[in-house]
C-alpha cells in the first residue's frame, strides 16, 4: 500500500465525524457507516490525503465525489423513519455514496450514465467485498422498472425539476431525496414522501450538485 498512514488513521477519520456531529449530524448508524467505509479508496491517489476532509473532490469526467456533510445529510434523511430495505440511488459515480447505502440496507440499486464511472465503482466494491449492490448504466430520469418498487429513492445529480419517472417508482410512504434546479446555480435539497394521495416535501436547504444530465454515455 503506497497511502501514506496518515489519511488513514483513527484520528483523521474521528476528526470528520466530530466535524458531522458539530453540523448537526445525530443519527449514529450514519456516523458509523462514513467512519467505516474507507473514502480514501473512493478518489484517485495523488487526492487520498484529503479523503477525510469535508470537501468535494473531482472524480475525473467533470464529476465529483459529494462532500461527505451532504452525503451524511441525504442518508440521514433518507432513514429518518427507519432503514429502507430496497434503496434506488441515481449517480453512482465514484461509488463512495452506494457504499455508504450498502452498509446500512439490505440491497442497494445503483444507476450511473458515463460508462467509465460504473466499471470503476464495480471494481472497487468487489475488492471490499460489497455484494448487496446491483449495477446498470442507464439515464436516471428513466429509473429501474424492473426492480420497482424501492422503499427510497436518493438521486445524487440535480434534474431542473421534480423527476416523475422516478417518483412513480417508490412505494406508498417511501422517501426521495432529491436536489432539485438549475445547473451551476444553488439547487434545493428536497424530501419526498410519497402518500395515497401524492406527496409531502420538505426542504433540506441549498446545495449544489452536478447536473442530471439526459441520456447514457
Ligand atoms: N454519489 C456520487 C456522486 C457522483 S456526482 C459519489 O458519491 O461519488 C453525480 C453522478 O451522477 C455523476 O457520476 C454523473 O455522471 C451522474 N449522472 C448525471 N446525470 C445522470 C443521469 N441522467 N443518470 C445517471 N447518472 C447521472
Amino acid at each position: 500500500m503506497s497511502y501514506g498512514v496518515g489519511m488513514r488513521s483513527r484520528r483523521v477519520r474521528e476528526r470528520l465525524i466530530t466535524r458531522l456531529e458539530e453540523q448537526g449530524i445525530t443519527n449514529l448508524e450514519v456516523l458509523d457507516a462514513i467512519r467505516t467505509v474507507p473514502r480514501h479508496q473512493f478518489v484517485d491517489e495523488a487526492l487520498a490525503h484529503r479523503a477525510y476532509d469535508d470537501v468535494v473532490l473531482p472524480i475525473g469526467h467533470e464529476q465529483t465525489i459529494s462532500q461527505p456533510y451532504i452525503v451524511a445529510l441525504m442518508t440521514e434523511a433518507l432513514m429518518r423513519y427507519g432503514r429502507p430495505k430496497r434503496v434506488l440511488e441515481i449517480g453512482t459515480g465514484s461509488g463512495y455514496q452506494t457504499a455508504i447505502l450498502a452498509k446500512m440496507v439490505p440491497q442497494v440499486y445503483t444507476v450511473e450514465r458515463i460508462g467509465a464511472l460504473i466499471r470503476r465503482a464495480q471494481e472497487r466494491f468487489s475488492e471490499m467485498g460489497i455484494l448487496n449492490v446491483e449495477m446498470k448504466l442507464d439515464d436516471g430520469h428513466v429509473g429501474w422498472e424492473e426492480k420497482a418498487p424501492f422503499d427510497a429513492i436518493l438521486v445524487t445529480a440535480a434534474p431542473s425539476g421534480i423527476p416523475v419517472r422516478l417518483f412513480n417508482q417508490l412505494e406508498i410512504g417511501g422517501k426521495m431525496v432529491v436536489p432539485v434546479g438549475p445547473e451551476k446555480k444553488e439547487q434545493q435539497l428536497i424530501e419526498l414522501t410519497r402518500t395515497s394521495e401524492g406527496y409531502e416535501q420538505e426542504n433540506l436547504g441549498s446545495v449544489l450538485f452536478v447536473p442530471m444530465r439526459a441520456g447514457a454515455g
